[in-house]
């Protein structure tokens, strides 16, 4: 750690090593080659208590922090399944972050009652990193908005009771940094479909699905934040979901080298075990390089977000290393093991899989290059 944990966070640590140990080892693999997960599991996650915790922002809560430690746990596990239970960890905060009044009241207590999953819905066919090129509209109306258009990929969108939707308020092909307004929008309200959901290589037990809006009416109260900000929310808001990302691939990393370092205890190669092997054992050492210097990162990220600071360099710095990491660990790992690691008689082909997502959602990497560099014009660089 780059910090001693707190009582609280080494609390927190153990009950979410514990709940993925004795809860998500078991099912990972059938999960990920059945491409489903058992309706169960979320309830089980909120009797940890976990979820519910991380609900209401305190005085030097350092809930970023915390949620990327149980995060890390969860997905040492599984990502897919750490993915599942996780994001909606985020995006209900963010959402009971900007609702108010009884809106607010009614989805606390929702969420405290029993587990409330929130997908979040941004992503177009021909809007992914370029945020300003989406189509879905919201149109004004007497009591609140219209939305129309089509989202291409949301996670979790088929357990999903609410979906944060991003909008344009602004006109059609408006490429202003005021175009954009979020939606809570509940996925039973009349006009909204789910499109088939899309086969993916790694992650495969999470639902990634398309999603039509047809004149879905929204009230004004369930916009998210004031019209027109949607984009610099995705700025700040995602800072924190999108270090929870790179949380995730550090827990991927973690495990490859873990499986790497028993491999080379077994396996025994010219007359002796293969991690006398000096070529073993510096690239194991390098796995452990790599997986220190990008937790690092994390929590310098994530305590920069915890304190209200502007995080946005250190999350995309987070999460770009992170990805670089997770792919270069599990793809040695996967070289470490010979043969077994490209068959699937291990662990660590789904590791190799798993770690793509890491480079992609939240933003790719060039994606975060490019953030990098604004903030390093705008705050300087280190
Ligand atoms: C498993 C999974 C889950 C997802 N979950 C969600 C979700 O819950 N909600 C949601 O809204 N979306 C989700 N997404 C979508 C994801 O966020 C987008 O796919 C991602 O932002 C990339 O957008 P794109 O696919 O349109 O790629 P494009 O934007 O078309 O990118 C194409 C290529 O251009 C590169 N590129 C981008 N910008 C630059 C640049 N400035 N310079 C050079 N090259 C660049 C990219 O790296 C990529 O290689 C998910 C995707 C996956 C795979």
């Amino acid at each position: 750690m780059p910090w001693p944990l707190t009582a609280t966070q080494q609390a927190l640590r153990e009950t979410a090593s514990s709940f993925a140990m004795s809860e998500l080892t078991a099912i990972a693999e059938e999960c990920d080659r059945e491409a489903a997960i058992p309706s169960e599991l979320i309830e089980r996650f909120h009797a940890t208590g976990l979820p519910t915790l991380f609900l209401e922002s305190g005085q030097d809560d350092d809930f970023v922090t915390n949620a990327c430690i149980v995060a890390e746990e969860l997905s040492y596990a599984c990502a897919a399944l750490a993915s599942y239970l996780m994001l909606p960890v985020f995006f209900n905060r963010i959402v009971l972050s900007y609702l108010k009044g009884d809106d607010r009241a009614a989805f606390l207590s929702a969420c405290l009652a029993s587990p409330v999953v929130t997908s979040f819905a941004a992503s177009e066919a021909r809007a992914g990193s370029d945020m300003l090129a989406l189509e879905t509209s919201a149109t004004k109306t007497a009591t609140g908005y219209r939305l129309t258009g089509r989202k291409e990929y949301s996670s979790n969108l088929r357990q999903a009771q609410y979906v944060i939707v991003v909008a344009r308020t602004a006109a059609s092909g408006e490429r202003a940094s005021d175009a954009l307004s979020w939606f809570l929008v509940p996925t039973d309200s009349p006009g909204l479909r789910l499109g088939e959901r899309w086969p993916t290589f790694g992650l495969r037990a999470i639902d990634v699905s398309p999603v039509e809006l047809t004149d879905v009416e929204v009230p004004s109260s369930r916009l998210l934040g004031e019209p027109g900000r949607g984009l610099v929310m995705m700025g700040h808001s995602l800072a924190q979901s999108r270090t929870g990302i790179a949380a995730l691939g550090v827990g991927v990393a973690r495990r490859a080298r873990d499986l790497v370092i028993e491999h080379g205890r077994r396996r025994q190669l010219y007359g002796d075990k293969l991690n006398r092997m000096q070529d073993y054992r510096f690239r194991t050492a390098d796995m452990e390089k790599n997986i220190a210097a990008a937790r690092a990162l994390i929590w310098v990220a994530a305590r920069a977000t915890d304190r209200g600071e502007d995080a946005g360099k250190e999350s995309s710095i987070a999460k770009l290393f992170a990805s670089e990491m997770v792919m270069n660990v599990t793809t040695a790992a996967s070289g470490m093991f010979g043969s077994m690691g490209y068959t699937g008689q291990t662990q660590v082909e789904k590791l190799v899989r798993d770690a793509r997502h890491v480079g992609i959602v939240e933003g790719t990497d060039p994606t975060h290059k490019e953030i990098i560099f604004a903030n390093m014009l705008r705050r300087g660089a280190y």
